[in-house]
């Protein structure tokens, strides 16, 4: 068993207990809440060029109590049991918190995928993707995987194909796995939707008063520093959309291959195309490269963060991280130990159950959508433009004046689907922080917004529980 990996189980149990203490729940439905109800390890066969490897691999559903299940596929050397069991048991309170009607659910294949070809890829999706169905582990009506770490919408694209094959007759067969390119049942704005969510997020903390007066922070994201970790999916969003939406200055970029420093700020976008063209952010003009990758935590900064991987912030390093906001872009990036040091510290983490949530809550637009066979907008648009082009007329008729082209065009747009997705996630965002702040501002003893939103989360899958006459 690797440490990491157990430690990150470990911390998720530790936290949940931390927070149970605070609600009234009944201890056997806590535990009921606490384990994961379904666990399917499989080893199968795949031809890698002129031999056959057995790979490695896990579906979890942690939580039944609403279905479908939900929650991504991870392929890393790293997965093993206890970190999809961790990551299962995650979605569950993070659903919860963002009001999305599914179960918790992970899924990992033990690989790394950089060391497999494209084709040889395809064929390890599929195969994990057969094993699925054959043991009634994948479906719009049962469990519904996504996009993680090392898989993306091409993966996502495979899975539907394998399952369509197998499953041709089923009408919303579509809805069996989100994160899928737009083109081929997908929603526009799912790609950025973690980002974008991780954005939306940190800027509700920057509009707390008490948060911001106990932080001794000016309101507002604009003039923010930021350092990001993992320019994957996720960090690179959170980077582009808070430099361009929020006017936030990332000054610290930290890849596998080291970490940049600039204290002028770091384009994002230059960034990005640089390690595209380069295959590395190291060099980028205007930067310096620190000595050891693993300072990316101790750079001077309003906002740290990690959008890489688990435990990447332990007792060892804690007590490093001078930023007084870190946004947990990743799921589990700070052990428990650690976040008590940096809590200590006067840190504020914002939980990744809450913070990450984006991406859970554009994939539960993307089923609905597959769902409904239809695209967001659709029956409304045209509608709601003649509206706006009839309100201007009439304001022109009544006052004499004419409205220019440009300020026409602006006033009788009405919204597409990505304008919808986005307006439907940055409601999510803000109404779930809303109500993660009423625990914490409310609540005697909880100092800190994880067991705030933890205590969210218990509160609601207990109410459904009882709501469905499980517990009395
Ligand atoms: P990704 O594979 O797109 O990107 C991860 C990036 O992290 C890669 O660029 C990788 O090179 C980098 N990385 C790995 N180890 C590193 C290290 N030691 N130091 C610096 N960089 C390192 O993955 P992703 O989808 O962006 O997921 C990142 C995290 O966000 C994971 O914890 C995942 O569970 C979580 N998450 C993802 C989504 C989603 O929609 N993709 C949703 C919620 C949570």
């Amino acid at each position: 068993m690797s440490s990491k990996q157990a430690k990150f189980y470990e911390s998720v149990q530790r936290n949940f207990d931390r927070a149970a203490a605070h609600t009234d729940i009944h201890p056997g439905l806590l535990q009921q809440i606490k384990v994961c109800n379904a666990v399917y390890q499989m080893n199968f066969p795949v031809r890698i060029g002129d031999t056959y490897q057995v790979i490695e691999a896990y579906r979890v559903q942690h939580s039944h109590h609403r279905l479908p299940t939900k929650g991504g596929i991870r392929f890393s050397h790293l997965v093993d049991q206890e970190e999809v069991m961790a990551l299962a048991a995650l979605m569950t309170y993070k659903c919860a918190i963002v009001d999305v009607p599914f179960g918790g659910a992970k899924g990992g294949v033990k690989i790394s995928p950089r060391s497999y070809t494209p084709e040889e890829l395809e064929r390890i999706t599929r195969r994990y993707t057969v094993e699925l169905i054959r043991k009634n582990f994948i479906g719009p009506s049962i469990d519904v995987p996504a996009p993680d770490y090392g898989t993306g919408e091409r993966e996502m694209a495979w899975i539907l194909d394998t399952y369509q094959t197998f499953k041709g007759g089923e009408i919303d067969a579509a809805g069996c796995v989100t994160g899928k390119p737009v083109r081929q049942n997908g929603i526009n704005g799912r790609t950025e939707a973690t980002g974008r969510g991780v954005y939306y997020g940190l800027r509700e903390v920057f509009h707390d008063e008490k948060l911001l007066a106990k932080l001794g922070f000016s309101r507002g994201m604009a003039g923010k520093t930021m350092v990001i970790q993992g320019m994957g999916n996720v960090g690179s969003y959170t980077g582009l959309i808070s430099q361009n939406e929020g006017d936030v200055k990332i000054v610290g970029l930290s890849e596998i291959e080291g970490t940049i420093y600039s204290e002028n700020g770091i384009d994002m976008e230059a960034a990005l195309e640089y390690r595209k063209e380069h295959g590395t952010i190291l060099g980028l003009p205007g930067t310096v490269t620190l000595p050891d990758r693993g300072d990316w935590v101790a750079i001077d900064c309003d906002i740290l963060v990690p959008a890489a991987l688990e435990s990447v912030i332990t007792e060892e390093n804690a007590h490093r991280v001078k930023a007084k906001v870190i946004g947990e872009a990743a799921n589990g990036p700070i052990t428990a130990e650690a976040a008590d040091i940096i809590i200590k510290n006067g840190g504020v983490i914002v939980p990744d159950m809450y913070l990450n949530a984006g991406g859970v809550t554009v994939s539960y637009f993307e089923w609905l959508k597959n769902l409904s066979h239809m695209r967001f907008g659709r029956m409304e648009k045209r509608f709601n433009h003649n509206t706006y082009e009839n309100i201007i007329n009439t304001v022109e008729n009544l006052t004499g004046k004419t409205i220019n082209e440009k300020e026409k065009q602006f006033i009788t747009r009405a919204a597409d689907e990505v304008d919808l997705v986005r307006s439907g996630l940055e409601e999510t965002m803000i109404s779930s922080f809303h109500q993660i702040m009423e625990v914490y501002h409310g609540y005697k003893n909880v100092d800190n917004l994880r067991d705030a939103a933890f205590i969210t989360a218990l509160n609601k899958v207990a109410n459904d529980y009882m709501t469905l006459g499980v517990f009395p």
